[in-house]
Order: structure tokens, then sequence, then C-alpha cells
């Protein structure tokens, strides 16, 4: 297990808790559900789930759905999936408490939803994901507008959007005033009710609160808290009109819920002065939140948008949101990233308050520490060259046992035949080799891993003079256990026997980008690595017939490779590669 981080958010936490401010540490991770989580919400994941595990907390998935046009179900789903899959084993310790298809009712200005009774016990949290979605709250949402609009600190506004930017202003100087401001309460609540009841077109009114248009920060110059829309909402259904905004629902979600710290991205800091004024406005008699914001996700030759991210999809640049190139953990998971790999990343990295760009190499690295910690070794051929072993008769075979793991014995072996033709990669073959060429040439001799040493004979060429098969001698003294075990030569190999080998089509992942920030280029589109997909038929041992969906495998000497989840066929897998052995764009 990775060690526990520090920063400066964990620190703030440890003294909240030191101080004796909140029974329990609750936080939340609040996806809008308008496309696929990606790696830099993973970081926000591990943060917001890793300090609830930590603190014998709990932390809450919630969709932040106030925007009905922008919002789907399929992202919910998908959302869910993968929220469940990255927290892994986190999930029966730290999920918040909800029981299945519990909807608040609302209630008085309390609002403490009653599913949310008293901080859970320990040892009663539910082991499987039962989102919280900030649509269950829309009725109190509602009563909280009408509470401020009595205490007078919120107005229905006629002024249409274009106005109301206009008289926001620029930050450089102060905002007008609305002519609509000073309506009386009885007017601005009657208003408000008539919003809701669908009498006014979508964007005819909004309510606003009344804060303060001279204000430097333009996100209290009287900020817009619901607006018109005649939509049907995808979680809440038919039966609204008024939606809130962002600023409105979340820090009241967050309340609602009880989460002691709200954490976000630095974009937000600007937001924090209107999340502390809606609390304080309203008088809520528990304990507010507070929000603290870190620095977002950057990564060299990847993009984070969703809405860059949901362009490559529609413009089918990658087969879609869970294509094994997309930085989305759907994308990841089906790539063969395993949900540690991505935990361990977002630790290493570690939180700051300053945006930066994280190396390539930091990702790639945990993904391999990971792989080669847990995958097990198999062999496969991925450009095959025949090899005759002209002294073992067809049909004879000499059983070899294959070690799993070469560190970990508990992870068992396989057998393997040797038999008359085998396959080597065509690359290790070299008819005239380059100086120190390690490997089989004519005269020469090398290991067939896990088999015995062959010593060059012959090699077969068609009309065009192109190798098509080299013929060996096949040193049987040298396997394992025989009396030439120990016989030196310079270069070991993979192999699989063509008796037994099976067919697979395997998919060579890389990079996406060839630059390493394409969010700076004028169209990313332009800087798609074209070898970024390139698919070879190889050869794989039999025992790489039974792999199931999802489970990663060293393929020796080549890389680490999954199956695919979606294009494998019983007995037929198709192995995507999730990463190579070393770092090959540094070089
Ligand atoms: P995007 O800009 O990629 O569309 P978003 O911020 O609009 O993402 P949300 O669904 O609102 O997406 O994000 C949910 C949470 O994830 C938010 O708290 C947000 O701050 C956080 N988050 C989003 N992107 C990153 C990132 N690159 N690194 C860290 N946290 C992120
Ligand atoms: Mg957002
Ligand atoms: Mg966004």
């Amino acid at each position: 297990a990775p060690t526990t981080p520090t920063d400066f958010i964990r620190d703030i936490v440890a003294a909240d808790i030191e101080a004796g401010r909140t029974p329990q540490i609750v936080t939340r991770f609040p996806p809008e559900p308008n496309g696929y989580l990606h790696l830099g919400h993973a970081k926000s994941i591990c943060l917001n789930f890793g300090i609830a595990l930590e603190n014998n907390g709990r932390c809450n998935l919630r969709f932040d759905d106030t925007n009905p046009t922008k919002e789907e179900v399929e992202y919910v789903d998908s959302i869910t999936t993968d929220v469940r899959w990255l927290i892994g084993d986190w999930a029966d310790q730290v999920l918040g408490e909800k029981p299945k298809g519990a909807k608040p009712t609302p209630r008085d200005i309390d609002g403490k939803p009653d599913f949310l009774a008293e901080p859970a016990a320990a040892d009663s949290a539910p082991t499987d994901i039962e989102p919280f979605f900030a649509s269950d709250y829309f009725e109190q949402l509602y009563t909280y507008a009408e509470q401020l609009i009595l205490k007078g600190k919120a107005f229905v506004c006629d002024l249409t959007p274009e106005e109301t930017d206009a008289y926001r202003g620029p930050p450089t100087e102060p905002g007008r005033e609305s002519p609509y401001r000073n309506r009386s309460i009885e007017e601005n609540l009657d208003l408000f009710r008539r919003m809701r009841a669908g009498e006014f077109p979508d964007s005819a009114r909004t309510l606003r609160a009344k804060i303060d248009m001279a204000s430097p920060n333009v996100w209290l110059r009287d900020p817009l808290l619901y607006r018109i829309r005649h939509v049907e909402h995808h979680h809440a259904g038919a039966g609204w009109c008024v939606y809130p905004l962002y600023d409105f629902a979340h820090c009241l979600s967050d309340y609602l819920e009880g989460i002691t710290h709200s954490i976000c991205t630095l974009e937000f800091v600007v937001h924090r002065p209107l999340y502390d004024w809606i609390l304080e406005a309203l008088e809520l008699p528990r304990h507010v939140p507070h929000q603290y914001e870190f620095a977002k996700l950057n990564l060299a030759y990847t993009l984070f948008s969703k809405r860059r991210l949901m362009r490559l999809v529609q413009e089918k640049h990658v087969a879609g949101w869970d294509d094994p190139r997309m930085p989305t953990l759907a994308g990841l998971r089906r790539r063969g990233v395993p949900a540690a790999a991505v935990r361990n990343f977002a630790y290493r990295i570690g939180i700051t308050k300053f945006e930066s760009v994280t190396e390539a190499a930091v990702f790639e690295g945990a993904i391999r520490d990971e792989l080669n910690t847990n995958a097990e070794r198999r062999l496969a051929v991925l450009n095959p060259l025949k090899v005759v072993l002209t002294n073992i008769a067809p049909g004879e075979s000499y059983a070899c046992e294959a070690g799993n793991h070469p560190q970990n014995d508990a992870l068992g072996s396989r057998t393997l035949q040797l038999t008359r033709e085998v396959y080597i990669e065509a690359d290790d073959f070299a008819e005239v080799p380059p100086p120190k060429f390690r490997r089989l040439k004519p005269g020469g001799s090398i290991r067939l891993k896990y088999g015995c040493i062959i010593d060059y004979a012959d090699v077969v060429k068609d009309a065009d003079g192109n190798v098509v098969e080299v013929h060996c001698t096949a040193d049987l003294s040298t396997r394992r256990g025989e009396p030439n075990a120990d016989r030196k030569v310079k270069g070991t190999v993979h192999w699989v026997s063509a008796d037994d080998a099976i067919d697979a089509t395997v998919r060579l992942y890389d990079r996406l980008f060839t630059v390493a920030e394409p969010g700076a280029e004028e169209d990313f589109t332009t800087v798609l690595n074209p070898e970024s997909l390139v698919t070879v038929e190889a050869k794989l041992e039999p025992a790489l017939a039974a792999a199931q969906a999802g489970e990663c495998f060293q393929f020796e000497r080549m890389g680490y490779f999954a199956v695919d989840p979606k294009d494998s066929a019983e007995g037929k897998p198709v192995f995507n590669r999730t990463i190579t052995l070393r770092d090959t764009w540094s070089k």
C-alpha cells in the first residue's frame, strides 16, 4: 500500500480533527454528468475518497446535475462505474451512507436529508455505490431560495442574459445595479413562484442574489441563482422549469449532506466568497462546510477537457469514450491500466496550489510498477518468423516449465511444449546482423527462454529473397536439469510452438498526440499521432486462450497486454498493449 501522502489540504483536515471541529470528516466528489471521467478527475477522486479513508470518514459521489440541457443518464452510469472501479477496495470503508434508492424529503431550514440521520458507524458503510444527486435537493433548494427572498437577499430580475452581462461589467470597473433590484419582497416571492409555475418562457426572468454590483469580484455582482429552462431533467424528471445555478446548488448540497471539507480545483477560488455568502445569508443552524482549492492535473501529451475529448469521439479520431488511447477512466481500464496504478499515481503527484504539467513518464512509471509486480508473464510473438528445429521429429515435444513471475513463485508456473516448429520474433533473426547483434544470426546460437539453446543451420527464402524459415538444431542437452544446462550464449529470446500457438489480434497503442502540449495547438487534431494504433496478428502461447476480459499480462520482452473486454471472443482474445516495458519516448 502506498504511504499516506501529506499536503496542505490534509494538514487542514488534521488540524480540524485535532481541534475537535467536526465529529467525522465528510468529503464528496461532485462530477457533472456531461461526459466521461478522465485521469484529472481521478486526482480529485483519490483526494476526496483518500481523505475519508485516512480519517475514518465518508465520501459521497454526488452528481452535480443542475443543468439539464447538457447532461445525460449515459454519463451518470459511466461515472458511477468508473468511480466504483477506481476506489476499488476502499469502497467498503468510505462510501457515504445512503440506502439504495433513497430520496430526501424536503425539510425545514436545517434541511438535513432524512437518510443522513447521524454519522454512520465505521462498520455500517455500504459496499456499493449509491450516488447522491444534487437534483434530489431541488425542492429543498427551492425552499432556500424563497428564504433568501424573504430575508431581502434575493430578487427576481427581468434583464435579458445579454443585459445582465452588460450590467455586470468588466472586473476593472464597478457594474450597474439592475432596475429590478429593489422590488418588494412580496413581488419577488410572487414572481419567483410564478417562474416555478411555468408562467414565463426560457430566460425571461432570473432569481439573483442581492450582494454588491461594485465588488471587484464579479462573482459577487448579484449572481444568478435560478434561471428558467423548460426542459425535463434526466434524474428529477418533469415538474421543474426553474433550475438552480452551480454556485447556489453546490454549497447547499454540501451543507445538506453534512460535507465538512468541500474540495475543488483552483478556478473556484473566486467563487468561494459566494459559497460562503449563501451559507451565511441563510443563517443555517448546522455546521457549514468550507471550500478548499487545489491545482488541477495537467499531463504531458494528454488532453483532459470533456469538451475536447467529446470532439475526439464525435469526429471519430478515436473509437469512443472508452477507446484505449483516451485518458478517460473507461479508456484506461480497457487498456489494462489497473485502478491501483491510477491511485498510486494520484498519491505520487501530490496536491499543491500551483498549476503545472506532470511528465507522462510519471503516470507510465506508476503503471509499470504496478504491472511489474502483479502481471503474470507469458510468451507471445507479435511478428512471427518460423524456426524449424530439424533434429526434433514432427509430433515429438518436450515439456518446459515456465514460471509465471520471476520474483513471485506464489504465482505458479505453466508448461510450454517445445516442438519441431516454433515462432520467434522476426526481429530476433538477422541474416546480415548489425555489430553487437546478440540474437540469432548465421553461424550463431541463442537460447529459447525456458527451452534450450538452438544452433543456426540454414535459411529458406521465397522467390523474392525474403527469409521465410530459419533452420536450426535444438541442443536438447541444454534444457533445465540436463547435463549442458549451463552452456552460455549471448542472447535469450521468447518463442511459441507452432503446434499449439493461438492466433490473436494485438493492438499496439501509443500516445495519442505527438506533442507534449496538444491543448496549446490552435487545432489539436493536427497533432494526433498517426501511429497511436498499430494492429498486428500475433502467435500466443496456448495458456492465453483462457485469459479473461481485463486480465493483464507481461508478454516477455514485449510489454504489458490486457484482454480487450469488448472485442474478444471465447478462446480468441484480442489484446491491447497497456504499456511498453520501457519508456521509448525519452530516448
Ligand atoms: P472538465 O474541465 O474536464 O470538463 P470539469 O471540471 O468540468 O472537467 P466536473 O464534472 O465538474 O468536470 O468535475 C468534477 C470534479 O473533478 C470537480 O471537483 C473538478 O474540480 C475535478 N476535476 C476536473 N478536472 C480535474 C483535473 N484535471 N484535475 C483535478 N481535478 C479535476
Ligand atoms: Mg465543473
Ligand atoms: Mg467542464
